[in-house]
């Protein structure tokens, strides 16, 4: 999720309000602007990228098989979620089958009410049904506001959860959901491995700062790791994978992010070592890691926040969302 953002400016708040006036504007008012940029990434493959204003939240995309569609994220307000089902209505006429969540956050799940009521089974992994509704809640904190609570309580539970890898078949069309550790603790990516095409969810920011307030370092920096290998071994051709956050991006682009992540863990250690604290750990971070990724968007509060998680995972306090009995 990008909240690591959004407190900066109440920007989260601001587009609730940007979408809610789009879509309340007079028919003759409303422009044709999607809230995402559609980008095909294989045949019958499609991303959706988020704008640079974020009107989508996060990014998401679908798959076309023989007999249906199956989406990946749900994005973050019903109306990204509702702009998502016309494009696909537009693109083929079989229906939705499947929504696959990769993580519980809200701006990946906000939408699932439009995409369950446009067809789709919504499949997560186990620990989301307990975290859905509680959990975002308490991501969003003190900023939480009422509209935003009573959706996020109103959220639909995943109808298919697992904590395994799963096949799902669109007809001859095989989907591959896979387990992997590192944003959440109950997080799945999507192969389509015709296409060579990975949605990477959250396990992949391109070029802006990531959100760890869930996350490990440690497995998801191995996780991307294992995206390389596969990238390399398993498939034999290159994979495009489709980030959670960012332009579709490349194997580089992958080896770029855990870079990312291993260099901030080493420049908190060291901060650590020099018994450097809270704003002077940061102050320490931020110049050099900005420094060794100066194409990124790594605005002041995604990286206080990433300093404080860092640190915290480091002297082993870090508090991770803890799996609700089903
Ligand atoms: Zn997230």
């Amino acid at each position: 999720m990008l909240l690591s953002d959004a407190p900066q400016s109440g920007s989260m708040l601001k587009r609730f309000l940007v979408v809610a006036l789009a879509f309340s504007a007079p028919a003759s008012a409303q422009t044709s602007a999607l809230p995402f940029t559609l980008k095909q990434v294989g045949p019958g493959v499609y991303a959706a990228i988020d704008g640079p204003e974020h009107k989508a939240g996060s990014n998401a995309g679908f798959v076309v098989g023989d007999d249906g569609v199956l989406v990946v994220d749900a994005l973050f307000t019903p109306e990204a979620a509702q702009a998502l089902v016309s494009e696909i209505h537009r693109i083929t006429p079989k229906p939705i089958r499947y929504v696959v969540n990769t993580h519980y956050h809200a701006d990946h799940t906000g939408g699932d009410g439009v995409l369950r009521d446009a067809g789709a089974i919504i499949v997560a992994h186990r620990n989301v049904r307990g975290w859905v509704r509680v959990n975002n809640i308490n991501l969003f904190g003190d900023r939480i506001t009422p509209e935003i609570r009573a959706r996020i309580e109103a959220l639909p539970l995943p109808d298919v959860t697992t904590d395994q890898d799963l096949v799902v078949w669109l007809g001859s069309r095989k989907v591959v959901v896979r387990t992997v550790l590192g944003h959440t603790g109950g997080d799945l990516v999507v192969s389509v491995p015709d296409a060579k095409v990975l949605f990477a969810g959250d396990m992949l920011w391109r070029k802006v700062a990531p959100n760890l307030i869930d996350g490990s370092v440690k497995e998801w920096a191995a996780t991307d790791a294992y995206f390389l290998v596969m990238a390399d071994a398993a498939y034999g051709k290159p994979i495009t994978f489709v980030p959670g956050h960012g332009d579709v991006a490349n194997a580089r682009d992958v080896d770029d992010f855990r870079t990312y992540l291993i260099d901030l863990r080493r420049l908190v250690a060291a901060g650590r070592k020099a018994k450097l604290k809270d704003e002077a750990l940061v102050g320490y971070v931020a110049p050099k890691l900005r420094a060794l990724h100066s194409d990124w968007t790594i605005s002041d509060r995604a990286i206080a926040a990433e300093v404080k998680y860092m640190d915290q995972e480091l002297a082993g306090t870090k508090k991770r969302p803890v799996p609700q009995p089903e």
